[in-house]
């Protein structure tokens, strides 16, 4: 496995990302006046080590102090460790995730890495944190599941900057597994991008940047997903087989949202309910 970080690109006044290999995830850095702020921490303590490096040296005088995790997975979190000394912040259902096992030892050897490699987060919180940055500050937020359990929304009012993690991407549809949240994934978007004003620039987990407009349009693919799963649902329908050639994503991916979706409204025990369609045309 190759592990590789391009240069910070600036995306916004003061505001860079970095794209680290493997996995292409966005890492992201605001500096502010008296603190900077890391965004992820890419995939190994090796990489987190190159990609402070480069943070600090775009930084210049001002240090990196905090370290914000948009979620658990190992291309976010698994340079944790290169800055332990710093704030570092998470959810809390990521230290409650790491708390029971985490990845565990077949996952971290893929990285080279054992539990011992695993640094925890200095503090969580549960709704909404804030980081002080001197002429900047960064917000923290969880508005709920989507992606994971935990996902973090990061955004910097002043800069007009917002990362999102995985709840949105950019250079593929966004990455459903058995840990995701379907139905809700919509509404936690909502949250954000709701209060976010014309003109931020959304920082998707991966691929690059958006605008606000760009990132509804996606929101609005993820809520069509799981009204189509609503229906394989109630029609005793599986995933596969479902896939038409002008849904918006490629098959793959479109299947395993809607798998997961549908594993999720088996598990909550909603009734099968066959809607009655309106008579509006009758000839
Ligand atoms: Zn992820």
């Amino acid at each position: 496995m190759e592990f590789t970080l391009s240069g910070f690109e600036p995306i916004a006044d003061r505001v860079y990302r970095a794209v680290a290999q493997p996995a292409s995830v966005n890492i992201g850095l605001v500096v502010g006046s008296t603190g900077a702020l890391l965004i992820d921490t890419g995939n190994s303590p090796a990489q987190g080590a190159m990609i402070r490096d480069a943070a600090q040296a775009v930084a210049g005088d001002v240090p990196l102090t905090h370290v914000a995790l948009t979620h658990a997975h190992h291309d976010h979190l698994y340079g944790l460790a290169a800055f332990e000394d710093l704030d570092t912040i998470s959810h809390r259902g990521l230290a409650t995730w790491l708390a029971a096992g985490g990845p565990g030892p077949a996952e971290l050897a893929r990285f080279g890495m054992t539990d011992a490699d695993l640094a925890q987060p200095t503090r969580t919180f549960g709704l909404a944190t804030s980081i002080d940055l001197g002429d900047c500050h960064a917000e923290l937020i969880h508005f709920g599941r989507g992606h994971t359990d935990h996902d973090v929304t990061v955004v910097v009012p002043l800069r007009r900057v917002a990362f999102f993690g995985d709840l949105l991407e950019s250079s593929a549809p966004p990455a459903c597994d058995e840990a995701s949240w379907p139905a809700e994934w919509p509404k936690t978007l909502d949250g954000t991008l709701g209060a976010l004003r014309r003109g931020f620039v959304v920082v998707p987990g991966h691929g690059a940047v958006m605008d606000r407009e760009t990132a509804f349009m996606q929101r609005a693919e993820i809520h069509w997903y799981h009204d189509q799963a609503v229906e394989l649902y109630d029609a005793g329908r599986e995933a596969s087989g479902a896939w038409q050639q002008d849904w918006p994503w490629p098959q793959e991916p479109s299947e395993a949202f809607v798998a997961q979706a549908l594993a999720r409204l088996e598990a909550s025990g909603r009734p099968r309910t066959r809607k009655r369609s309106l008579t509006l045309h009758v000839r």
